[in-house]
């Protein structure tokens, strides 16, 4: 789903120095020191270059002025967090942005040893994701409204698409109201694992509702892909690891991606939904 970074093209950033205040020790905050920023943006920059149009890529001397602000407006203690923040910053910031490879340097860092410099490097880049929603309760359709709507906002979120809504038997438990189902396409900033936190605490949000009407459960968002990876923790399997049998889930994936691909069955949505419904195992 994520080009690889070989895939991208690169406009690079060398040494831009800017006067900042950014470190552990209190004069540092006071006194400020020379930093050096080095970025790699990654982008696409055929269309710009064919077309000479500079709105189809990344301005680089905007980015050089965002980050210079961005160094001088605040004061961190760590260049870890400081590299951390920007990037996220610039990445929020400028549309056309895919990654970037961040290194902020200190040359003249307070350490006492003829070194010449400290640095962290740090490589952040959106990802894609796709998260299936199922609401079983009343007010159905209004929680998944609610729970798009929340991922939308959720600053390192964007909600690129959003399938039909299918009403589905139960699946599993059977003995139960039936189900809304639909698929949310996501571009994000958040790690895996961040991503299952911040569907936990929308299903919370919808879930105290559940507890006032005393209903089954009012939620259910679950990570289905997640750029290609593969992950296999114990409170987290990507991709989910029942989605290849679940046609509420597939429907609604195949509708918005046909043509992606499960990293380990190497089939794609439409195949996946075919072979489900004409009874075959994948
Ligand atoms: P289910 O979705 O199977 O009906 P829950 O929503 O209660 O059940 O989820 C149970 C646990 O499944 C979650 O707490 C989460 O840690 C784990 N889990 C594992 N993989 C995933 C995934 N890909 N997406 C969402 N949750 C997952
Ligand atoms: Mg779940």
């Amino acid at each position: 789903m994520k080009k690889s970074k070989k895939e991208w093209d690169r406009i690079y950033i060398k040494n831009l120095e800017v006067f900042a205040r950014h470190g552990v020790y209190p004069e540092e905050n006071k006194l400020g020191q020379k930093f050096l920023v080095n970025a790699v943006l990654y982008t696409h920059t055929r269309k710009a270059g064919l077309k000479d149009d500079l709105t189809k890529s990344v301005h680089y001397g905007e980015a050089a002025y965002f980050m210079d602000a961005y160094m001088k407006e605040h004061t961190f203690q760590l260049i870890e967090t400081a590299a951390e923040q920007m990037a996220r910053a610039v990445l929020l910031q400028f549309p056309n942005l895919e990654g970037i490879c961040l290194e902020i340097a200190k040359p003249w860092a307070p350490v006492g040893l003829p070194l010449e410099s400290v640095s962290v490097e740090i490589e952040r880049s959106w990802h894609r994701a796709f998260v299936a929603v199922g609401s079983n309760l009343g007010e159905r359709e209004n929680h998944v409204e609610q729970a798009i709507q929340a991922l939308d906002q959720c600053e390192d979120c964007r909600v690129e698409q959003v399938s039909n809504l299918i009403v589905t038997e139960p699946y599993g438990v059977t003995d139960q109201p039936e189900f809304l189902n639909g698929m949310i396409e996501l571009r994000t900033l958040l790690e895996p694992e961040e991503l299952l936190e911040q569907l936990h605490k929308i299903e919370q949000e919808a879930g105290r509702e559940r507890l006032q009407h005393w209903g089954p459960r009012t939620l259910d968002l679950d990570i289905i892909f997640y750029d290609h990876d593969v992950i296999d923790l114990p409170r987290l399997q990507i991709p989910h690891s029942d989605m290849q049998n679940r046609e509420f889930v597939l429907e609604p994936l195949a509708e918005l991606a046909p043509y992606i691909r499960h990293p380990l069955f190497l089939k794609t949505a439409a195949q996946m939904l075919e072979e489900l419904r004409s009874g075959k195992i994948s």
